[in-house]
């Protein structure tokens, strides 16, 4: 596992398992948030980089969504720090077992039920923000696939939003896909906030991924 530093607030922690798979601390003044969990073997790495970064304590920890592939370390590190998880609350049942994902014939529980508390929503029905980071709802990819904005910063933390190869934008894992028109429209988001860097779970950062958007939508959609 190794850790780099995206800007002055996010690094980025990360691991191989057939794929690329990356998890993001960001730094604010109540400490650490850690943003998507990983799979189990990635959580003592992820407590030791909290304890060497030394910015404070682990306050929360968020998910873009709640693939195995994002969730795999929460349950360790819980056993050692008892911080709070958020999700948005549509892919709360899927991540506590109520139902399968869709195109899966089986439901898992991947957290323990009660555990996972929804992102909190204005009376406009956009979500909150939490520290720094705000939340922006993308569906598609997964019921309740949410990316968070880091504005000071100008970070997109993208999940499963897209994957990325060689600084290009590409689109998320077919297979894991719940509805990949769905997630492409919600892609649009980069063209809204135009961040200069987007982080994603499967590949390395892509700088203006805005500038991309549009070839990528024709060329998935045509
Ligand atoms: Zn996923
Ligand atoms: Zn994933």
């Amino acid at each position: 596992m190794r850790i780099k530093r995206i800007s002055k607030h996010v690094w980025s922690i990360s691991t191989w398992l057939i794929v690329p798979i990356n998890v993001w601390l960001v730094k604010d003044e109540k400490g650490l948030i850690l943003v998507d969990a990983g799979i189990p073997m990635m959580a003592n790495g992820i407590l030791k980089y909290i304890d060497q970064l030394n910015f404070g304590p682990l306050s929360r920890i968020l998910l873009t969504h709640g693939h195995s592939d994002h969730v795999g370390a929460i349950k360790k590190i819980r056993s050692k720090r008892n911080v709070p998880v958020y999700a948005h609350q549509e892919v709360i049942p899927f991540i506590e077992g109520k139902f399968p994902y869709p195109r899966r014939k089986k439901a898992q529980v991947l957290i323990e039920p009660s555990i996972t508390t929804p992102l909190d929503e204005d009376a406009q029905q956009q979500l909150k923000p939490i520290g720094d980071l705000i939340p922006h709802h993308t569906p598609g990819h997964s019921p309740g696939h949410v990316v968070y904005y880091h504005q000071k910063v100008n970070i997109l933390i993208g999940g499963d939003l897209f994957t990325s190869r060689r600084q290009r934008i590409r689109k998320p894992m077919s297979m894991f896909t719940a509805n990949m028109a769905q997630a492409i429209k919600s892609g649009q988001i980069v063209k809204k906030l135009k961040p200069k860097s987007l982080c994603v779970c499967h590949g390395n950062e892509v700088q203006d991924p805005h500038k991309q958007y549009d070839l990528l939508r024709e060329k998935l959609l045509s």
